[in-house]
């Protein structure tokens, strides 16, 4: 593989870096991460730069012309969410951008392409993903929302729960029950339900950090054409699987986690304690030493995995990798950053009296979620073993 970009790709990474410069110099406070869907002013910002990256064509570079893309190669595409992560700016509707659309590419009908994807690359159709149940996360082929064909309707009744942006999203991908008699994986299937269909009723569950991302779906009675199931009936598990796996692999956390890196270095070359700045600590240039060097194995790992997609082949246990990779750094990071900015870091994100206006303190609190969302790292660590190792299932 060869890492080097030629002047065309280092040309766009310009163009990207001097895009979020400026856009991210009206950015609102807070309007980092999950966070951006939970206040109004935020959440317009994160709506405002998905319309203009929509208007650049940079949601969806790599897809064919024909839905909104520009048929350009993937690399691009993960040279755009690297900038993006590294200027740590939202816009990018993860649910509808990296999960479905690809999820469509792969798996979905003419109509659903042509109906969804341009939206999609316009970045103003948001979507949320209806999966997990109060009894159903790792397990969740044992899900029980069901959905009943009536003629040329599925009638879907039940309750997801942790439903990321739900609040916000027009539109939602649900797996449901079609089939209660078939075994557990083989009675499943994928729908994509217009979240203003009478009968959903969406309520707030709020994080650990008072923030609004997660709620709680419930379908009562919603009518949903047939034409609006992803794959076959009944083989929805199939079309969930290769979803799993786009929301598992993401090269703008590396980048992220390397500016927190940048930012840190930069703090502790500015702040003296006991009259030495922190830089001259050996203890904290090791840990910084540290997390650099398990950022970069983390960035050659997320290219690694955008080289395969363009070969067509991502295997499920690399995605897991990925995930455990990243999220296991984001948590190092969050701690190390609280340890070395030590007891200030406890000022409330956001204020301005907070030294790196408290970031490694919420990252500190939402470093938890991140191992569990998109599968927990147990879960990832089963799938290297069995399908990565080839050991045997414990079960
Ligand atoms: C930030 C975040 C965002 C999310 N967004 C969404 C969303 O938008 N849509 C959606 O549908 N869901 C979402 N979820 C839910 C998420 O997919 C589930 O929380 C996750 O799959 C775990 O399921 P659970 O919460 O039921 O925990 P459980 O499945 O009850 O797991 C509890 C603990 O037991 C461990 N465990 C369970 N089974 C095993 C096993 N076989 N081997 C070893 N350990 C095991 C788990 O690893 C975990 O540590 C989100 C969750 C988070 C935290």
């Amino acid at each position: 593989m060869d890492f080097r970009l030629t002047p065309e790709q280092e040309a766009l990474k310009k163009e990207f870096d001097a895009f979020f410069r400026e856009e991210m110099k009206k950015a609102p406070p807070m309007a980092a991460g999950e966070n951006v869907y939970d206040k109004d002013e935020p959440f317009a910002f994160h709506c405002h730069l998905a319309r203009e990256m929509g208007k650049r064509g940079w949601l969806s570079m790599a897809w064919p012309k024909a839905y909104g893309g520009r048929d350009a190669p993937i690399i691009e595409q993960v040279l755009f969410n690297e900038v993006r992560g590294y200027h740590r700016a939202q816009g990018v509707d993860i649910q509808g951008v990296c999960m479905l659309a690809p999820t469509l590419f792969a798996a979905g009908s003419e109509e659903q392409k042509q109906e969804h994807l341009p939206h999609i690359a316009r970045g103003e159709r948001f979507w949320c993903q209806g999966w997990s149940e109060p009894n159903a996360g790792s397990d969740l082929a044992s899900l029980t929302a069901k959905a009943q064909r009536v003629g040329d309707e599925y009638i879907i009744n039940g309750q997801k729960t942790w439903t990321s942006n739900a609040h916000r999203a027009h539109w939602c991908f649900v797996l449901v029950r079609t089939d209660p008699n078939q075994a557990r994986h083989r009675g499943l299937s994928f729908l994509l339900v217009d979240m203003k269909t009478p009968g959903i009723t969406v309520k707030p569950l709020l994080a650990m950090d008072g923030g609004h991302h997660f709620n709680e779906v419930y379908f009562d009675d919603v009518r949903v054409p047939v034409g609006n199931r992803v794959g076959e009936e009944n083989k929805g598990w199939y079309v969930t699987l290769m979803t799993m796996n786009f929301e598992r692999t993401s090269i703008g956390a590396f980048a992220e986690a390397q500016k927190d890196i940048e930012d840190l270095a930069q703090f502790c070359r500015e702040t003296k304690r006991n009259g030495r700045p922190l830089a001259d600590d050996p203890i904290v240039r090791r840990k910084l030493a540290d997390l650099a060097t398990a950022t970069e194995v983390g960035r050659t790992m997320a290219y690694n995995a955008a080289w395969l997609q363009t070969k067509g082949d991502l295997p499920a246990d690399k995605a897991s990798a990925i995930k455990v990779f990243a999220t296991e750094l984001a948590e190092k990071i969050a701690f190390t950053g609280c340890d070395i900015v030590g007891l200030e870091s406890q000022i409330e994100f956001g204020s301005k009296w907070a030294p790196l206006a408290g970031r490694f303190a919420h990252a500190y609190q939402n470093c938890l979620p991140l191992k569990i969302g998109g599968g927990a790292s147990e879960i990832q660590r089963t799938i290297i073993a069995t399908r990565g190792l080839g050991l045997p299932r414990s079960d």
